[in-house]
């Protein structure tokens, strides 16, 4: 708990329908600060790294192809309990049981393209924030 660093990826399904605006309002209106910001996009490669956890299940080749298929925005939140609370925001990994006022809910279309990305606990935090941005790139 205390104050706490996320990653947030906004997906390419989110990008593609220029939502990424009404996410973020969202976000900031639940009081997340957003303390680095970039829109990129990756190779297949990166992202198999990215995602290196789930190697080996059944969904993981599709989710690589679908995070390097267009431009993404990856981003650090900052708030208090700030990891948990993103995730009680995204809202389930399957948007069919993602709770009302939810991002998941609002605007995923399906499991695999479920609009946004967010770690789950202090340890991948840490990890995928240095995967994406160095220290001069995040506010202090
Ligand atoms: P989350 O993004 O909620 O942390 P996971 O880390 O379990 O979920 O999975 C990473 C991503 O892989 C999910 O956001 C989703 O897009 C995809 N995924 C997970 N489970 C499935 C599944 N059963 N079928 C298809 N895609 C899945
Ligand atoms: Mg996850």
């Amino acid at each position: 708990m205390g104050f706490e660093k996320t990653l947030s990826i906004l997906k390419p399904d989110a990008t593609e329908r220029n939502v990424t605006g009404e996410i973020n309002a969202m976000l900031e209106s639940a009081g997340f600060r957003i303390i680095a910001q970039k829109k990129i996009r990756i190779t297949l490669k990166q992202a198999e790294k990215f995602y290196g956890i789930h190697e080996g299940k059944p969904f993981f080749d599709d989710l690589c192809v679908f995070l390097s298929s267009d431009s993404i925005v990856v981003q650090v939140l900052e708030k208090e309990n700030a990891i948990m609370d993103y995730r009680k925001i995204m809202g389930a990994t399957n948007p069919a049981i993602a709770e009302e006022g939810t991002i998941r809910q609002k605007f995923a279309r399906s499991i695999d393209q479920n609009t946004v990305h967010g770690s789950d606990s202090a340890e991948t935090a840490d990890t995928e924030i240095r995967f994406f941005f160095s220290d001069m790139e995040i506010l202090g």
